[in-house]
């Protein structure tokens, strides 16, 4: 049976050490792509200059992954001195992306970076760092990046509690920055125990902040949400 073809959103990072050129780099990690091809898609990472709408109408799904922080001016807010590295260039370059994938109907997945550029694609806003949320509990584990560090409460009828079948799981967490106001039409699928948001839904879109694909490389439990999205993939594709 054919696979749908899933666009991987990449991250812009500085050259590598190794690099004697002084050119940015375009990735993602092995994680990701792990995920994708585990519940059955086909990877494709789409580039910065690409036509965005003949891309996303070759695919089948789009993953936005982790990384920077959003630029406070894509949701009309002050830099705040918390906020971290942000690049405009690659949030402009994001949101497009998300936008044609709505127009286009094509479902979207986003992971921590991801859910906070839907979010704000969507006119919604965010909390620059979680100490700014009133927040007592530490989202930002980056000692244990592939272990589950704090529960959440998974909303009645949400994506959620159709694919885990449960009112509570364990996840990790390893983002500073958090969904303040949601944006147009976003229904609010997960909350931390702390009440911050943890997952969003609108249509076929989903987004997540914690680390799905990490967890999955250590244990099975995340992998029914990976075949969520690519079910949803094919469904639009009519496969
Ligand atoms: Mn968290």
């Amino acid at each position: 049976m054919e696979k749908p073809i899933i666009l991987i959103a990449p991250e812009e990072v500085e050259k590598p050490s190794s690099s004697a050129f002084p050119f940015s780099w375009q990735i993602t990690n092995e994680a990701y792509i792990n995920g994708i091809v585990r519940a059955g898609g086909d990877p494709l990472m789409i580039l910065p200059g690409a036509d965005i709408k003949r891309m996303i109408s070759l695919a089948d799904g789009i993953l936005l992954q982790g990384g920077a922080d959003v630029d406070p001016e894509c949701y009309g807010e002050e830099r705040n001195t918390l906020c971290g590295k942000t690049n405009k260039r690659e949030d402009n370059f994001h949101i497009a992306l998300i936008r044609e994938a709505i127009t286009q109907k094509k479902p979207i997945f986003g992971i921590c970076r991801g859910i906070q550029i839907i979010n704000t694609a969507l006119g919604g806003t965010l909390y620059q760092d979680e100490s700014l949320s009133g927040t007592a509990l530490e989202h930002k584990r980056l000692d244990s990046p592939l272990e589950a560090v704090h529960k959440i409460s998974i909303e009645k009828d949400s994506f959620l509690s159709e694919i885990f079948k449960t009112d509570s799981i364990s996840v990790n967490s390893l983002h500073h920055q958090m969904i303040k106001s949601t944006g147009e039409g976003v229904i609010v699928a997960a909350r931390a125990e702390d009440g911050n948001i943890e997952a969003i839904e609108k249509g076929n879109i989903i987004a997540v902040q914690w680390h799905p694909e990490a967890m999955l490389m250590k244990e099975d439990l995340m992998l029914p949400l990976f075949k969520y999205f690519i079910k949803q993939c094919k469904k639009e594709k009519n496969i």
